[in-house]
Parts: structure tokens; sequence; C-alpha cells
């Protein structure tokens, strides 16, 4: 028995509060996909490895013939720590040409997973933590089967600061990391719902409650895969 899924992408700017909402949607039953930690996974495939070789050099291998991230991030990274990967010549976008589509392949085959799993005939929420979603085609994949609405959680730059901080990054490099990004009004073109994060933990948890009714109740706001014109999206803040 084939069960149906209702499968979300979950964005943010760094700091903005992202895998926290997702911790959160996790409690209350969604089933998280770490599209980031995806990424490292699909350096192990073999195939993977050998066209990243083949682009960055034998120097990015490890002594037991694995990827060494580091020197990967190394190569990547050269001379310009926060590179946009829309640049000409851009070395991540080489890099992302090779990693995404292994990405988008290992998430069909989760996704299909939890598809094919027998269980409950409920419209099971699968929420795709990704850091980048508007910045890429991660997460999109033929026929509807990736995400087909998006959840932004946002935050005011000095609140993302402040939590950055107390992670122990420098405010120079988390300035940096966010000037690379896609900046809020582009996450906000393509949200169906919009978190924000400005209050303290109890005030998020409140927001992810409502968020997590809608996203278990409401029919899809839109599907990106079809829809031109999107509508505005839903807000979840205290005020409503
Ligand atoms: P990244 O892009 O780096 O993964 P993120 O958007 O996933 O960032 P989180 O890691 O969820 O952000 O949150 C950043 C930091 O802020 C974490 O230390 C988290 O515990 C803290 N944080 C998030 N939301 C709140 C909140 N409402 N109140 C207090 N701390 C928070």
């Amino acid at each position: 028995m084939s069960r149906p899924i209702r499968v979300v992408g979950l964005c943010g700017g760094i700091g903005a509060g992202k895998s926290t909402v997702a911790a959160l949607l996790a409690e209350r039953g969604a089933t998280v996909i770490d599209v980031d930690a995806l990424g490292r996974h699909v350096l192990t495939e073999d195939d993977v490895r050998a066209a990243v070789v083949a682009e960055f050099g034998d120097g990015v291998l490890a002594d037991d013939g694995s990827i060494d991230r580091g020197s990967l991030a190394a190569e990547v990274f050269a001379g310009a720590p926060h590179l946009d990967r829309n640049a000409t010549g851009s070395r991540l976008a080489d890099l992302e040409a090779i990693s995404h589509p292994a990405i988008n392949r290992e998430l069909d085959r989760r996704l299909t997973r939890l598809r094919d799993r027998t269980g409950p005939a409920d419209d099971h929420l699968v929420v795709l933590d990704m850091a980048v979603l508007v910045e890429s085609d991660l997460g999109r994949l033929p026929d509807g089967r990736g995400y087909r609405e998006v959840v932004v959680v946002e935050a005011d730059r000095e609140v993302r600061l402040e939590r950055l901080a107390g992670r122990g990054m420098t405010a120079a490099d988390a300035s940096a990391r966010m000037d690379a990004q896609a900046g809020d009004a582009d996450r906000r073109a393509v949200a169906d719902h919009v978190v924000v994060n400005n209050g303290d933990e109890a005030e998020l948890a409140a927001e992810v409650d409502r968020l997590h009714r809608l996203l278990t109740s409401d029919p899809l706001t839109s599907d990106p895969a079809t829809s031109e014109e999107r509508p505005a999206p839903v807000r979840c803040t205290p005020d409503d």
C-alpha cells in the first residue's frame, strides 16, 4: 500500500531558526529530511566521488580514498570564502552541478520509500530542511514528487547575528554568510508560509503549532510545478 505524503521545503537565512523549526515539526510527527546531510552523503557515492576528483583534482582525496570535505572546501572557496554561486567561473557552481543532481536522486529514493511504507492513509508531512532552496533546483523533482510548497523562517538581522554569536560565530563571518545567501525578499517570493522567529522559544513553539495545523489540515496552497502566480504567503506570527 502506498501512503500519500505532503512534501514541504523549509528554508531560511542563516541563524533564522530553520533547523529549530524542523525539530519542532519533527516533535509534532513530521518526517524531516536534512538535505544538507544528503549533500555530505552523496560525496561517498562512487560516481560522485569520481566526478568531483575529475573536476577538482585528487588533492581533494583523503588517504583512504574518500573525499576530504575540508580539502574540497579549500578548493571550492579558495580566495573567496563566501563565493557567489552565480558568479562566472564559480567553483561552487561547478561542485553543485555534480552534487545537486545526486542529492535530488537520493531525495527521490527516500521520498519513494516513505510513500511505499505501509501506514495510516493520512497525508503524512515530510519536511525538507534545506539551507539552499531559492538559490537552486534542490528538492524540485519531476511530476510533483519533490516539495510542492515552501515554508520560510525569518528573523531580523540583529536577532540572527545575536543567535549566531551565541553559536560562536563572529559578526563579520555571520554578515558575510548572510550577504552570500538569497535575501528575505527572494525567499518570500517563493513562500507559501512564513514563520517569523523574532521572539523566544515559547513563541516559536506556538507558531509552529499553528503551522503544523495548517500543513496537516488545509489543502495544498499552491503547486510550484504548475502555478505561475503565487498567492500571498500565510504568515504565522503571534499577532495572528
Ligand atoms: P543555519 O542556517 O546555520 O543552520 P538555522 O536557520 O537552521 O541556521 P537554527 O540553528 O535553528 O538556525 O537557530 C540558530 C540558533 O538560534 C540556534 O542556536 C538556536 O537554538 C537559536 N534559536 C532559534 N530560534 C530561537 C528562539 N526563538 N529563541 C531563542 N533561540 C533560538
